[in-house]
């Protein structure tokens, strides 16, 4: 069977969820990546049966999750987070949450992955215009939907088995106006795009790794709901 590891679930309404649900089905083992902050209520959610009935699949059973890590995508490695972050009430209860650290636990739980999955975004100022964003609200939308796909296919390359598989998630906004999506998410996602093309050019020739990115549909997600799609 494959191995996935899908960054970017925290509850059962969103795109990542979905995604896990059908490579379960299929029958692959299912790891999840859960941002920091969201983590005390999806493990307790998950531990307390909430989850349960949007667990089920087709043929009656439930989806296993392996295992859930702690992840902020924004973090490639300790060294990298701020003191103000580390000292965090959110994040002081977990560890080895960094995209480095991450594949390191992965790697040291299971060994090798198949399939990874990034469905994760965050624009700060997503609710404000492009022309009225500012650049530290425009940059931190590249680093958490746009930086963190470049950080989890590095990481994860050197644990994925030749022949696996990469996809993100985009948005049309990356090629359309879509007013609304603003704070430079639409800019994100075009890098996105072009940084897939660029990632399965160099993944594909040094381990025949497949990445790709999906522009999906609108879906009701807690993401969504919150910028008012
Ligand atoms: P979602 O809220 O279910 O998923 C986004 C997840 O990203 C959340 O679980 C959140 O906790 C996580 N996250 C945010 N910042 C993070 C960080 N720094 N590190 C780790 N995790 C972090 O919403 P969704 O709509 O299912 O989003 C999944 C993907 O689908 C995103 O890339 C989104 O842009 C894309 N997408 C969504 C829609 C839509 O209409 N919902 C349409 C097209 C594309």
């Amino acid at each position: 069977g494959k191995r996935a590891f899908i960054a970017g679930v925290a509850d059962d309404n969103g795109y990542g969820w979905a995604i896990a649900k059908s490579l379960a089905a299929a029958g692959a083992e299912i790891l999840v990546g859960t941002w920091v902050p969201a983590l005390n209520i999806f493990e307790s959610s998950l531990r307390r049966g909430k989850f349960d009935e949007s667990r089920k699949l087709q043929d009656g059973s439930l989806m296993e999750i392996s295992k859930v890590y702690p992840l902020d995508a924004v973090y490639d490695n300790p060294e990298d987070v701020p003191e103000d972050v580390k000292t965090n009430k959110r994040y002081a209860g977990a560890t080895n949450w960094t995209v480095q650290e991450v594949a390191e636990s992965v790697k040291k739980d299971f060994g090798t992955i198949d399939i990874l999955v990034h469905s994760l975004a965050n624009g700060p100022e997503v609710s404000k215009p492009l022309s009225e964003t500012s650049r530290k609200g425009y940059l931190a939308a590249l680093s958490a939907s746009s930086y963190s796909y470049i950080s989890l296919v590095k990481h994860f390359l050197p644990i994925m088995n030749p022949g696996g598989s990469a996809i993100s998630l985009t948005y049309i906004a990356s090629e359309r106006i879509i007013p609304g999506y603003g704070g430079g998410m639409s800019s994100a996602k075009a890098a996105l795009e072009s940084d897939t093309r660029v990632l399965a050019f160099e993944a594909g020739r040094k381990k025949r790794i497949r990445v790709n990115t999906i522009s999906a549909g609108p879906l009701g997600s807690r993401a969504a709901k919150a910028i008012g799609f």
